[in-house]
Parts: structure tokens; C-alpha cells; sequence
């Protein structure tokens, strides 16, 4: 085992079960790559079906205490689980650059906005009340309470392998669940030093474990009987088959797909304000966020100011390793997923679009790792491969449009629908953008609508399977299950057989 400089061994990343590390016996495992450096930086296990359930079984054993655990006690491990997070903030932002490949900055606005969700698990005493009617009949009280489900199970991306995490586990174990999380097996080593927090905020063993693993670890926590929620972020063919298969499989499921996020700028916004949005929002984490802008829609004359604004900003961007200062862009995950993203560049004139601004030329380039400058393509349209492809990358596509009537019918037929942003000084305009768009989460004159923890995080469409969105009062409804108990207190006096369907009297 090698140490890092942020003290977690890394030799093989293995799995976290019952509170301790566990060496995987599956024979089988991944590289784990520094994409900065395009060399590998430790190896991944890939967990066997014996070694998802034990992980499961180490849950399943944990549950009962964890549940009878009083809500001011478990509430108490919250807070002390997030003073822990806040105080490894850095360390939990150097493994996700080190791995992941985006800058120290960016990694660590994940790392602020993963810990609201546990600062939102610290008031789960007020989150989890219930409902009481006195006298709902004579005699009889209804109330209704909300009870944890059980063990459940987080599969979570690359592209945020701390906040998407968080988004799940504080809410999951603070309502009293017990769970297992899949990270991503590109960069998992963030994922065992939350388990280290876990265990140091005095939460019990078996009440957080980490499974690294594949889509056999993913095949088996769909199938296996005693998990009774899945909570998914990734891909949409993927979160469709998540999914589909363990809903037929009895379980609760949130699934969290994809996304191709636009950007609609109208004549009357603002060409600076737009132009910072837009370059901040396309190229940041490299394009490699959920709620990227990947096509800006410019409504009439706005496309040439517009993209001349842009371009000049481009120009300043500072491709690099995420862990030298100063850059602001750093590689992407891997290099068969930045040959991926180079490819929408190849084609991009067959198709019809023009390169504009063409990330390949960057110098970043010459350097081995895995890097592609901010690229702009013009003049796409839907039908066009690069219009239609989640690409997950740092490509910026400009749809032209003549009337806001086309830009939100392009928008609406869009397969995805995550995150949406309208830029205008129009107030009216907004408003009625807001009323018409078909996406889960929308931003006026702010590109990344990513919820606050107090709301909830999902897209429509393609971009989300199931009925409850991630985190938030949602996420609370989703980790718990209602039970109404209907009540009366004997009072032999109005006791008396009835055969007819109970009625309030
Ligand atoms: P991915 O779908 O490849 O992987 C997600 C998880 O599923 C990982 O843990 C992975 O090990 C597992 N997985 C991958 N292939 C599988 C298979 N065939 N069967 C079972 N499990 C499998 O996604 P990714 O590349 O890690 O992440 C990027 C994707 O995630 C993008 O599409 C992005 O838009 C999406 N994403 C969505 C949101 C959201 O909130 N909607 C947030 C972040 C990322």
C-alpha cells in the first residue's frame, strides 16, 4: 500500500464493510487513472456477488438498532459527521481532483455543496414529523408517521464523487436507513474516507458501507432481496435499466440520467452577463457536470455579439493539472472518454455546424494528460450529432433561432430535461419561459440552477426515472414510508358490532 499526500492509502481500493476496510477476494479489478498525468494512480476491486452481500448483510444486521436509535441521537451524528466533513474539506477535494482531474477550486464547491445535504440531515427530527388528526371520528385519532425502509443502496457517477453521495447517505441514515454505496470506480477513493467520517462521528458499524465495484456489484444490489430502495445518478441507458430492473424487482427507485442542458438568450439580456454565464457554465469541471450548458439558443440578432463575447473569454481560459494554481480547466476523466468528446470535433463540419473555436489547438493538448481545451461549434441544429449526444465534455454548441416560440419548441423536444437557463432583462419574458419549459430545474439569469439543499434536485424526461427527485424534503420522502394508524382508547360504552364499512361517526 502506498500512501497519499492527503494520507489515504491507496494501493487498492477496496471495501468498506461494518465499519473497516475489507480486501476484496474477486480476482477481479480496475484502474484507477491520475488523468492530469495520463498514468495510472492505484488499482479498484471489483466486488464479487459473495461481497455485495455482505456488504448487504452487514446492513441488514445493523438496521434494527440503528432504527430504534432516538431521532436527537441520530440527529447528534449528523452534526458531528458534518463538522468532520467541514474539517477534511481539503483532503476530500484533493482525491477528487487527483482522480476526477478538475480543478482544486471546483472540487472544492463540490465538497461545500455536498456537506449542505448533511447540515439538511441535521434537522431530520423536524423533517421526519408526522401528521395527527384528534378526532377524526368520535372517540378515534389518525396520524400518520414516516418510517426509515430499511437497507438501501446509492450507485453513484464519476463526475461528482462526493456530493452525489451525500446527496443520498445523510438523508438515508439520518431518517434511520442503512446503506450501501457503489461509487463510481473511476476515482472511489473519496468514498472511504466519508466511510473513515462515518466511523468517527460514532455512527454504528454496518450503518454506512462502501461497495467498489462494476456492473456485477450493480447487477446483484438490483436483485438482491433484502435492499429496499436504489438511488442512481449517471448515465440515462443506464439509469433506465437501473430502473426498470429493480422496480420489477419490488424496490423504490430514483434514477438520475443525463442531460443536454440550454442555455436561451434573448435579444433584450444583457451580452457580458450572458457571455460570463455561458463560458463559466459550458467549460467548468471541463463540461463534465450534469447541469452543464451544452447548447445556447440565441434568439435573433444576439448570436454574433454573443459568440464574439464568448470567444474573447475562451481565449483567457487555463487549461491544466487541477492541482496547479491558476488553471481553471483541467483533463478530462479518462482518455477513452476525452477521444469520445475529440470526436463531436472531427465531425462536427460533415454535420453541417462550423468549428468556431476548436479545443484540440489548445496547448494543454501537448501535455500527457488527458486534456482538450474549450471547443464552439455554430450554426448546430437538432438531427446533428453533436446536438443530439449527451457529449459530457467541454463543447459549446450555438443553436440560431429567429423567435423565442422556436427556441423553447427545440428545447421542449429535446429528449432531456434537467436543468434549463434563460437570459433577459425581461421580466415577463422569464416568467412565461418559466411556465412553458418542459425541465426539472430552471434558472433565470443564472446557468446552473442547482437546487439549495432545502429543495430537491431532478430533470424531467429522459433525465430522470421515477417519481421523487434527489435530496431535500424529497429525498426525506423517498428514504421513508408512510404508516397512518388509526387509533381509539377503549371506551366499553360504545362498543358495539357493526358490520358495515367503518365510517366517521
Ligand atoms: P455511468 O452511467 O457510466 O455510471 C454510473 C454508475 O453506474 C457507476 O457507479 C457505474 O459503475 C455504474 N454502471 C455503469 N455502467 C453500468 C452498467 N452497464 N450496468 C450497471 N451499472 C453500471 O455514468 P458516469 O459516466 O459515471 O457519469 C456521467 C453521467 O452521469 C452523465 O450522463 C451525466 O449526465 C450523468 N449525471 C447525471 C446527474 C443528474 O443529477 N441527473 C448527475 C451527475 C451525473
Amino acid at each position: 500500500m502506498t500512501a497519499t499526500d492527503t494520507g489515504v492509502s491507496i494501493g487498492t481500493v477496496n471495501h468498506w464493510i461494518d465499519g473497516q476496510l475489507v480486501a476484496s477476494q474477486s480476482g477481479r479489478s480496475g484502474t484507477i487513472w491520475n488523468p492530469a498525468l495520463g498514468e495510472p494512480r492505484a488499482k479498484v476491486s471489483f466486488a464479487s456477488v459473495a461481497e455485495v452481500d455482505a456488504a448487504v448483510e452487514a446492513a441488514r444486521r445493523a438496521f434494527p438498532e440503528w432504527r430504534a436509535t432516538s431521532l436527537s441521537r441520530r440527529s447528534e451524528a449528523m452534526f458531528k459527521l458534518r463538522e468532520l466533513a467541514d474539517a477534511h474539506r481539503k483532503q476530500l477535494a484533493e482525491l477528487i481532483t487527483l482522480e476526477h482531474g478538475k480543478t482544486l477550486p471546483d472540487a472544492m464547491g463540490e465538497v461545500a455543496r455536498g456537506i449542505e445535504n448533511l447540515e439538511f440531515a441535521c434537522g431530520v427530527p423536524q423533517l421526519m414529523k408526522g401528521d395527527h388528526s384528534e378526532q377524526s371520528s368520535r372517540g378515534v385519532d389518525t396520524y400518520q408517521i414516516r418510517q426509515p425502509l430499511g437497507v438501501v443502496a446509492g450507485i453513484t457517477p464519476f463526475n461528482f464523487p462526493v456530493m452525489v453521495p451525500m446527496w443520498m447517505f445523510g438523508n438515508a441514515i439520518a431518517c434511520g436507513n442503512t446503506f450501501v454505496l457503489k461509487p463510481s470506480e473511476r476515482d472511489p477513493s473519496a468514498s472511504l474516507l466519508m466511510a473513515e467520517l462515518v466511523k468517527k462521528a460514532g455512527i454504528p458499524d454496518g450503518v454506512f458501507n462502501v461497495l467498489q465495484g462494476d456492473k456485477v456489484a450493480v447487477d446483484r444490489l438490483l436483485e438482491h432481496p433484502d435492499i429496499k430502495a436504489i438511488s442512481f445518478v449517471g448515465s440515462t441507458p443506464v439509469a433506465r435499466t437501473v430502473y426498470e430492473t429493480a422496480t420489477r424487482n419490488g424496490k423504490r427507485v430514483q434514477a438520475l440520467g443525463g442531460a443536454k442542458n440550454h442555455m436561451l438568450v434573448l435579444p433584450d439580456a444583457d451580452i457580458n452577463m450572458a457571455a460570463d454565464a455561458a463560458v463559466s457554465a459550458a467549460y467548468g469541471s471541463a463540461g463534465e457536470r450534469c447541469m452543464a450548458i451544452s447548447v445556447l439558443v440565441a434568439v435573433g440578432g444576439v448570436a454574433d455579439p454573443l459568440i464574439a463575447a464568448i470567444r474573447q473569454r475562451m481565449a483567457a481560459i487555463r487549461v491544466g493539472p487541477g492541482l496547479e494554481k491558476g488553471n481553471e480547466m483541467g483533463p478530462l476523466v479518462t482518455r477513452e472518454h476525452r477521444d469520445r468528446v475529440k470526436s463531436y470535433l472531427e465531425t462536427a463540419d460533415k454535420d453541417g455546424a462550423t468549428v468556431m473555436v476548436d479545443g484540440r489547438e489548445d496547448s494543454a493538448c501537448q501535455r500527457p494528460g488527458f486534456f482538450l481545451g474549450a471547443s464552439l461549434l455554430d450554426n448546430v441544429k437538432p438531427g446533428m450529432r453533436c446536438y443530439d449526444d449527451e457529449i459530457f465534455g467541454p463543447v459549446l454548441s450555438v443553436v440560431r433561432v429567429s423567435k423565442y416560440d422556436e427556441a423553447l419548441r427545440i428545447i421542449n423536444e429535446n429528449p432531456y430535461g434537467n436543468g434549463v437557463a434563460i437570459f433577459t432583462r425581461d421580466g415577463g419574458a422569464a416568467r412565461q419561459f418559466q411556465f412553458d419549459v418542459e425541465a426539472g430545474m430552471v434558472g433565470i439569469n443564472v446557468p446552473i440552477p442547482v437546487p439549495v439543499a432545502f429543495y430537491s434536485f431532478g430533470g424531467w424526461k429522459s433525465s430522470l426515472f421515477g417519481d421523487l427527485h434527489m435530496y431535500g424534503p424529497e429525498g426525506i420522502q423517498f428514504f421513508t414510508r408512510a404508516k397512518v394508524v388509526t387509533s381509539r382508547w377503549p371506551d366499553p360504552a360504545t362498543s358495539k358490532v357493526d358490520l358495515g364499512f367503518p365510517q366517521a361517526r
